[in-house]
């Protein structure tokens, strides 16, 4: 029972909120490259994390009725969460709601993603970079500034 509790915790945002959150400290940066992937394989978050079953998802329709867009894959992942594909996004990746969208989806990519376990698409162009990282800063800044001068 104690090893599943610790189990339990150690999956929970809880945990994120006691050991985690102040370890490293992350921001958001990139941009999106409209490739629609986080819209056809998402995960969403359900109390303590993300949403695991369809029985769970069933629960969270109650509170959320708007999510009744996204549609659960038959199967759990790997990872033990249930993902999920928006019925709004387009063959071209492009969101058909787009100025109706969920708050959900303004809010994307949040850093509470990491707290849940879930990590960004693979070609995603946004990235979760560590606020100490020097490199990725100095890197952000230059090609920024390379971009406005027109180069
Ligand atoms: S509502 Fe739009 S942005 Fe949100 S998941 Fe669906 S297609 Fe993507
Ligand atoms: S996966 Fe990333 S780059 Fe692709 S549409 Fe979603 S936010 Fe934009």
């Amino acid at each position: 029972v104690l090893s599943k509790l610790i189990r339990y915790i150690q999956d929970s945002t809880l945990y994120f909120f006691l050991f985690e959150k102040n370890r490293i400290k992350y921001r958001v940066a990139g941009s999106c490259n409209m490739c629609g992937q986080c819209c056809r394989k998402l995960i969403l978050g359900y109390r303590f994390g993300p949403v695991k079953s369809h029985r769970q998802f069933k629960k969270l329709l109650k509170r959320r009725p708007e999510y009744k867009i996204f549609k659960p894959y038959d199967e759990v992942s790997e990872d033990g969460y249930l993902r999920f594909s928006c019925m709004h996004v387009t063959e071209d990746g492009k969101c058909a709601i787009h100025p109706d969208r969920p708050d959900l989806c303004r809010r994307y990519p949040e850093l509470r993603m990491i707290e849940l376990g879930g990590g960004l698409p693979s070609h995603c162009g946004y990235k979760f970079v560590p606020e100490d990282n020097f490199e990725e800063i100095l890197t952000e800044k230059i090609e920024k500034s390379e971009k406005g001068s027109g180069r």
